[in-house]
């Protein structure tokens, strides 16, 4: 799951990366809206994390040109305590939830998994897909039961194709969902961890299959 954040304050910033870096999200920055808006005209990210006052343009700005575009992506604003004015007209130009600042990191990430879940299986915390089960809070996954061991990359995979199940994920898309800019990742090292992940799901009945030229479908499962 590939984030942006928009915050021109460098620690507050910092932090937030820090954190959601070691969450295993990719997370990359920018620091005022005219960059914030360059980057969401450039890229998909999963989520944005967006500062109400930021320079050059403000993050209630972005805010509404993102929603013009009919962009669904979820958005979390941050503003200042005082800034209850901001939050609310943030909210009403689109946003999805919102933090008042200072805010504990915790409360943070467990908004950026509601958020996420959002977007999988209705916002359960819970996805079925046969014998395969995700526990999106803990980002845990088992097949008939048992966890499986799964690399960050690994488990980044596998949350977009069970986002997309039965849909064609292109290998542009993956790249764009689970790296960071300047990342090198080649087509072939998605090709890499496509085959670790098969290799991990497959003796299960869990397939991924290659659509040559294409990309990557997670298949769908019968009811039965
Ligand atoms: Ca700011």
């Amino acid at each position: 799951m590939h984030i942006l954040i928009a915050e021109d304050h460098p620690s507050v910033a910092e932090a937030v990366v820090t954190s959601l870096r070691k969450s295993g999200y990719a997370v990359d920055q920018v620091q005022d809206g005219e960059e914030a808006e360059a980057a969401l005209e450039a890229n998909e990210f999963d989520l944005l994390i967006l500062d109400i006052g930021l320079p050059k343009r403000s993050g209630l700005e972005v805010l509404k040109r993102l929603r013009s575009r009919k962009s669904a992506m979820p958005v979390l604003i941050l503003s200042a305590l005082d800034g209850v004015k901001d939050l609310v007209a943030g909210l009403d130009a689109g946003a999805d939830d919102y933090l008042a600042k200072p805010f504990e990191f915790e409360v943070l990430e467990a908004r950026v998994r509601a958020l996420m879940r959002r977007g999988m299986a209705g916002g359960s915390t819970l996805i079925q897909h046969g014998p395969l089960t995700y526990d999106q809070t803990g980002r845990v996954a088992r097949l008939n039961g048992e966890p499986i061991e799964l690399s960050a990359r690994e488990l980044g995979l596998l949350e977009i194709l069970l986002r997309r199940a039965g849909r064609l994920v292109s290998k542009d898309q993956l790249v764009s969902h689970l790296c960071e800019w300047g990342e090198e990742v080649s087509g072939n090292a998605i090709e890499v961890y496509v085959h670790r992940l098969r290799r991990k799901l497959e003796p299960d009945g869990v397939r991924i299959i290659t659509v040559r030229g294409l990309g990557y479908r997670l298949e769908n499962q019968d009811a039965s």
